[in-house]
Order: C-alpha cells, then sequence, then structure tokens
C-alpha cells in the first residue's frame, strides 16, 4: 500500500546502520535462567534480569498453582471495580513493612508504574528534572506529564544545579533517577541528589528496578543499603527482575498512595494482574527478604567477572552491579561481537542507540546467582578471545 511506503523505506535506512531489531525465539531449558536455548543449542544466559534466579523457584511456582487452582486465570476488572482481590492488599501491607514505609501499591508493570506516576504527580507549569541515562518509562512518563523536561547530564550534580536555578519558579519540581541504571549498572549519587532537592524543595523518585533484591539487608534496594529512604519521596521497585517474576511497586506515605489511587491512570484504567501473579509475589518478597545467599553469590560474581574483564582491557564503565557493559562503540561491531559469542555458546545481546547514546553500543552482560564461577571463568576466557578476534582488544 502507498501510504505506508514510509515505513519500508525508514526500516531499510535502521537496517543500513544495523539498527533493525527483531525478535529472536528464546527456549526455555533445565538451568534456566543460567542457561538459554536457541534453536537446538544452549548457551550461557548473561542477558536475564532473573538476577537472584527466582524465576524457577518451587516455592514460588506452588503458590502459583495453587491460586491459580482456587481463585482462576484472570482477576475480571480493574482494582476500582471488582478485581481488587484480597491478596492485594495483604501484599501491599507486605511491602510497606518490607520498605519501612507508611504504604504501598503494586502497579502491572515497571513501564506503567513509572509513567504513570510522574504523570499523576507534575503537569504543565511544572518541571522534571531527569538523568540522561534513566530508563525510557520514566522518559514517557514526563513527555504524557507535559512538564517540562529538564534533561541533566549522567550523574552530573553541577548540571542539574543548574537546571534547577533554571527552573526554580516551576510550580511542582520533581527529580528522578534509576538507582542502579540499567545499561551501565553504575550508581546514582543519591546522597547528593537528596541534598539538593532539599536545598531547592523538589520532590525526589527513585527507580529500583535494578537495585531492588540485590541491595539492602533485606534486598531492600541501594536507598535502604545507605540508609537514605526517609529522604526519597517516591521509591519505586520491580518485581520483574530480582523477584524473577511481573509487576512493580511504588512505595512511600499513605498520603501519596491514596494521591495515586485517585490519579495514576494506568492503575484506574487497567485491568488488575491475575490473582497468581500476586500469589508469586508474595511468596518471592519473602524469598529476597530470607535467601541472602543468592545475593551475596550475586555479588562476590559480579565483582570476579568485572575484575576479570578490567584486567583483559575491556572499557567496562564504573559500576559495581551484576550489570557489566563490555563498550564496544560502533554498532555494528556490537553486532559482530554479540554473534561471536553466540557462536561460542554464550547469549549476550548488543545493545545499541537509541537504548544507549550513540557511539556507546556494547555487550550487556547480566549477571545471576544461577552462574558458577567455572562458568563465569569460561565465559570470560571466550570473551576474551572475541576481542581480540574483533580487535576490540590489542593483542
Ligand atoms: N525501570 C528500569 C530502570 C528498567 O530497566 C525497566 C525494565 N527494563 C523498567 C523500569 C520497566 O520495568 P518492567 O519491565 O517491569 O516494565
Amino acid at each position: 500500500m502507498q501510504t505506508m511506503n514510509w515505513m519500508e523505506k525508514e526500516l531499510e535506512r535502521l537496517a543500513d546502520v544495523s539498527l533493525e531489531r527483531s525478535l529472536r525465539a528464546d527456549r526455555r531449558v533445565p538451568g534456566f535462567p543460567g542457561y538459554t536455548a536457541r534453536g537446538e543449542r544452549r548457551l550461557l544466559n548473561m542477558s536475564s534480569n532473573d538476577y537472584l534466579g527466582l524465576s524457577q523457584h518451587p516455592a514460588i511456582l506452588e503458590a502459583m498453582r495453587e491460586a491459580l487452582l482456587t481463585e482462576g486465570a484472570g482477576s475480571g476488572a480493574s482494582r476500582h471495580v471488582t478485581g481488587n482481590l484480597l491478596p492485594y492488599g495483604r501484599l501491599e501491607e507486605a511491602l510497606a513493612d518490607w520498605q519501612n514505609c507508611e504504604a504501598a501499591l503494586v502497579f502491572a508493570n515497571g513501564y506503567m508504574a513509572n509513567s504513570g506516576v510522574i504523570n499523576a504527580l507534575v503537569s504543565r507549569g511544572d518541571a522534571v528534572f531527569s538523568d540522561q541515562l534513566n530508563h525510557a518509562s520514566i522518559v514517557d512518563g514526563i513527555v504524557l506529564s507535559r512538564a517540562e523536561h529538564a534533561r541533566y547530564r549522567h550523574n552530573d550534580m553541577e548540571h542539574l544545579r543548574s537546571l534547577l536555578n533554571k527552573y526554580r519558579d516551576k510550580r511542582r519540581k520533581l527529580i528522578v533517577t534509576d538507582a542502579v541504571f540499567s545499561m551501565d549498572g553504575d550508581q546514582a549519587p543519591l546522597r547528593e541528589l537528596i541534598a539538593l532537592k532539599r536545598e531547592y524543595g523538589a520532590m525526589l523518585m527513585v527507580d529500583e528496578a535494578h537495585s531492588g533484591g540485590i541491595y539492602g539487608r533485606r534486598g531492600e534496594g541501594l536507598c535502604h543499603e545507605l540508609g537514605l529512604l526517609n529522604d526519597v519521596d517516591i521509591h519505586m521497585g520491580t518485581f520483574s527482575k530480582s523477584f524473577g517474576l511481573y509487576g512493580a511497586y511504588i512505595c512511600g506515605s499513605r498520603t501519596l498512595i491514596r494521591w495515586l489511587v485517585n490519579k495514576a491512570r494506568p492503575l484506574i484504567y487497567s485491568t488488575a494482574l491475575p490473582p497468581s501473579l500476586i500469589a508469586g509475589i508474595s511468596k518471592a518478597l519473602s524469598l529476597v527478604q530470607e535467601e541472602h545467599w543468592r545475593r551475596q553469590r550475586l555479588h562476590a560474581a559480579s565483582q570476579l567477572f568485572r575484575s576479570s574483564l578490567r584486567d583483559d582491557g575491556f572499557h567496562i564503565g564504573t559500576g559495581n552491579s551484576p550489570i557489566v557493559p563490555l563498550i564496544v562503540g560502533d554498532n555494528d561491531r556490537a553486532l559482530q561481537f554479540s554473534e561471536a559469542l553466540e557462536v561460542e555458546g554464550i547469549a549476550a545481546v548488543a545493545i545499541r542507540p537509541p537504548t544507549v547514546p550513540d557511539s556507546t553500543a556494547r555487550i550487556r552482560f547480566s549477571l545471576s546467582t544461577a552462574h558458577t564461577d567455572k562458568e563465569l571463568a569460561d565465559a570470560v576466557l571466550l570473551i576474551r578471545n572475541v576481542g581480540l578476534q574483533l580487535g576490540v582488544l590489542s593483542p
């Protein structure tokens, strides 16, 4: 159809610069999330966000099976209609208790939580100060809200301060940041953000998608680990990563949660999550708190893997989390790197713009409790060989 020709042209342009994306099918194999399979090939899975390996936990599966059989498949309506089954409230109480805050609210996923919450907090005449590397769901929430989007350079507090000065007369001000950045694995300077939020009378929202379950004594997240939770106004986390499931939460004051129940459109206009999922999340919440060994194992593995790649001479950024970016730069070379790793038996995706800034295409390795030291040591050798082959490392 003539009216759709533009699409093919644009797709061709994307393909020419190695930026077209296509979906590949993975197959579950025993050992997931440590392993995945494409076609007949079993691959070491270094691209899952199932950091604690909980997606296969028998106690979670059992809780979900039981709820499925007793409550049925779907919740049938939004929470404001008849979908707000009792386990929802119980989970939210447990979340508030875990996070040591007044109240909590479950959202369908992290994307809806971020976009819906930001849109509920600010509007035209307000300003949102957002790190340049924040997740796309935060950016979309800001666009949706029609507030001024004041993007500051990654973790650059002087730049943030200059923007806070520029927009100091805006009605409401919201500073928002990932706690651990999803494509770089580094941390936000939370103490400095809190100092600035106080100085300028701004609200602070922190996305703990990649730090919940991983930091803090009971896996509460980075804010807890640093003892800063009381200074964060809107604390967001997901169940889609460390929890091994799906969904998200917001924690904060009773007033915040009351506001969101009234104003967050994804909560109001979308069907409640299925009861079996709520049951699985509730079980995962206990396991995240109790099974400390998963966090300890993950941190030890991340440290070893990072230092090995760094010693080999790779550029892997400054983080210390289970997300390890191997920066290649060129889009095409990043794709070749990922393909060569697959030939060697490793699934590790190439991440290209617009997900990351231009000229910073990379392989994003994410580690899991499920990986053994031996598997990671073997992976390091293979990565090194591919690096040498492709000229990313010099001999
Ligand atoms: N925030 C961050 C920092 C993320 O990395 C992601 C997921 N990639 C999300 C939010 C969205 O979470 P979900 O996958 O649950 O929609």
